[in-house]
């Protein structure tokens, strides 16, 4: 098993008496922050102006430009889209870093990628909470965390590590545990694991599965409540003790059809071409082709995402989801 570190294993106080800019206030950035600021640390807020900008002033931050924040700070952990980070870095924060600075992120991405390449004079490292920064922000605020990995890319002041384990410590993590990665594992593990799985591979099991029942006849509404509304109090099952309590929970007719069907939806040839999406990754050919996008302006991606919107299960869905009001409180 790999190490875990734990806030006993947090020896070195690398924050004390740094100034900290976390740029960009959004899914991850407000949590950062706030989490950081609860803990004693001196943080301040780089940002376009914008409704980011309101809600950090609002939540009692002092807000600078982009450029102006990394003037003023130590350690800058750069919280904006990924797509975005590699020109704000370059207009923005690299002409306003000195030497034995820390710059950090939330993913790998722009730097295993090289698309942002720091100075050799810069320490570089990533703290990436397992789950989304709503999350982040509210464990903390209960006394818990959630998980987080850390890396160092480049350790220019000999300090770069202890000042990861020092963040992981500032935005909770520490509390339940903080496990050591590389920046390409944690970029490639989590491209893959989204597009393959969690994100690519569940949307389009349940549309092949919804499509399949509306063909052979059955009604749309039917088809949404047992291919994607029950999705969750699966996933929840899974979530708490593996599939081992979902097969545990379920009924031993659905049990039994797992292990007869699973394996013929789910063949070997379908792993085939999960290796043959790692293989993009890690070539770099995913990631060039949605910095290509982007730079064009995003006219695939917007196309994929209105082909998507279209689809019949999310019209139906809409109308099912006034059914439940529940479905959209917290839990
Ligand atoms: P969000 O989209 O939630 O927030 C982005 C923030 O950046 C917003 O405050 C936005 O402000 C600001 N911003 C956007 N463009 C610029 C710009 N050009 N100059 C200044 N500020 C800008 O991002 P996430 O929190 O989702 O993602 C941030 C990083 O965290 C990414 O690297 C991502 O991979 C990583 N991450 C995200 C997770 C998640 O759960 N969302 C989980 C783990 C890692 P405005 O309101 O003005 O648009
Ligand atoms: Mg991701
Ligand atoms: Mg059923």
């Amino acid at each position: 098993m790999t190490k875990v570190y734990y806030d006993q294993d947090v020896t070195v106080k690398a924050l004390e008496g740094k100034k900290i800019a976390v740029i960009g206030y959004g899914s991850q950035g407000h949590a950062h922050s706030q989490n950081l600021r609860d803990n004693g640390n001196d943080v301040i807020i780089g940002i376009r102006a914008g409704k980011s900008a309101d809600k950090a002033k609002e939540d009692g931050f002092e807000v600078f430009s982009v450029a102006e924040a990394t003037k003023q700070a130590d350690v800058v952990m750069i919280l904006i889209p990924d797509e975005q980070q590699a020109d704000v870095y370059a207009a923005e924060i690299a002409p306003n870093l000195e030497a034995g600075n820390a710059i950090a992120f939330g993913h790998g991405f722009n730097i295993h990628f090289g698309t942002i390449t720091p100075a050799a004079d810069i320490d570089v490292f990533m703290v990436a909470p397992k789950g989304p920064g709503h999350m982040v922000r509210r464990q903390f605020a209960k006394g818990s965390a959630v998980p987080a990995l850390f890396a160092v890319f480049q350790d220019a002041t000999g300090n770069a590590r202890d000042i990861a384990i020092a963040w992981a410590q500032g935005v909770g993590a520490t509390r339940v545990g903080v496990l050591e990665t590389t920046f390409k594992e944690e970029t490639e593990t989590d491209l893959f694991g989204e597009q393959a799985v969690l994100c690519g591979g569940t949307t389009h099991l349940v549309q092949a599965g919804f499509e399949t029942l509306v063909e052979a006849g059955y009604q749309p509404e039917i088809a949404y409540f047992e291919v994607l509304h029950e999705l969750k109090l699966i996933v929840d099952l899974m979530y708490e003790g593996g599939m081992e309590k979902m097969r545990y929970s379920i009924s031993n007719t659905a049990e039994f059809g797992d292990y007869v069907s699973g394996p013929r939806v789910i063949t070997p040839d379908v792993k085939d071409r999960m290796k043959d999406v790692l293989t993009d990754i890690q070539t770099g050919a995913f990631a060039k082709r949605f910095t290509d996008d982007y730079k064009a302006g995003f006219p695939d991606f917007h196309a994929m995402r209105a082909k998507q919107q279209g689809h019949q299960i999310e019209a139906v869905g809409a109308e099912l989801r006034k059914m439940m009001p529940f479905v959209n409180e917290q839990q």
